[in-house]
């Protein structure tokens, strides 16, 4: 199986900011193995502003432009060599992919992108995409990386798209809030009902977490690759998403509903 991993801040770092090791030594742990089953794995990776902001030790996030953009250049470093020393112990190779909107919109750019994942993924290295926080600006920024995890997928002809959250699914309402909230385990169509679990527009209880997700499930589903929504808190989970197991919540494209 081809999958596309989105990892978010939340599943890599503590609350301080600082990386969680116990939680990536053990993702790293599970992706080399489904690895050396044979699956073909593109990891799409948030992190680096926050792991830039620790490293400076600077007391909060940035606001401004630039000192965020140092940041992430800093963190960017910081995080791939995380990920280059971890899959190190298990004989992996990574290799780091930056990206702006320029890259999607742009026909060259996009095929030299989709050119160079075929060819590390021939040669059974893992390409860690992130968008390129450093240079790229509200207006040719992609936005969030579930948006972004969902355009690779849907690029590099992937048979899946795992978006690991500190949540483990959606629920029919923001769980945080309700306590009775009950996670729904399927959806075949963002409807009007689907966003308004997510906190639609002016509810004021919508994280944006939720939405970006619903998001990145509509241009998936568009471009037939079904989305999972996973708790990350525990990556063995990744063993039962690649055994086909019911876990999480599921976004059925059309199509592929019996993958
Ligand atoms: P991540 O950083 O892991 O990508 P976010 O924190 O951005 O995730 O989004 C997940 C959060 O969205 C949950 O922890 C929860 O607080 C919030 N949320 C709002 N509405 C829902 C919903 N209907 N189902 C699940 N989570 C929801």
């Amino acid at each position: 199986m081809r999958a596309v991993v989105k990892i978010g801040t939340s599943t890599l770092t503590h609350a301080t900011g600082r990386i969680n090791i116990r939680r990536v030594e053990a993702l790293c742990r599970v992706l080399s193995d489904l690895m050396n089953a044979g699956n073909e794995i593109i990891l799409v990776s948030s992190g680096a502003i926050g792991m830039g902001v620790g490293k400076l030790m600077l007391s909060e996030k940035p606001g401004d432009i630039p000192t965020k953009q140092a940041a992430a250049a800093i963190g960017q470093c910081e995080l791939m060599y995380v990920y280059d020393s971890e899959f190190s112990k298990y004989n992996h190779t990574v290799a780091q992919i930056l990206m702006t909107s320029s890259d999607v919109e742009d026909e060259t750019r996009l095929g030299n992108f989709q050119n160079t994942v075929s060819r590390l993924l021939e040669f059974g290295v893992l390409p860690v995409i992130n968008e390129n926080d450093s240079v790229s600006t509200a207006e040719i920024s992609i936005g969030d990386n579930d948006t972004l995890g969902a355009i690779v997928a849907a690029h590099v002809d992937a048979d899946l798209l795992i978006i690991l959250s500190d949540i483990d699914g959606l629920y029919n309402k923001n769980p945080a809030v309700y306590s009775d909230a009950e996670i729904i385990k399927e959806v075949y169509e963002i409807t009007d009902e689907v966003t308004l679990m997510a906190g639609g527009k002016g509810s004021g209880l919508g994280t944006g977490g939720m939405r970006t997700k619903l998001h990145a499930a509509q241009i998936a589903m568009d471009a037939g690759v079904d989305m999972i929504i996973a708790s990350g808190k525990e990556p063995d989970i990744l063993y039962d998403i690649f055994d086909g197991k019911n876990t999480g919540t599921r976004f059925y494209s059309k199509g592929k509903q019996t993958v």
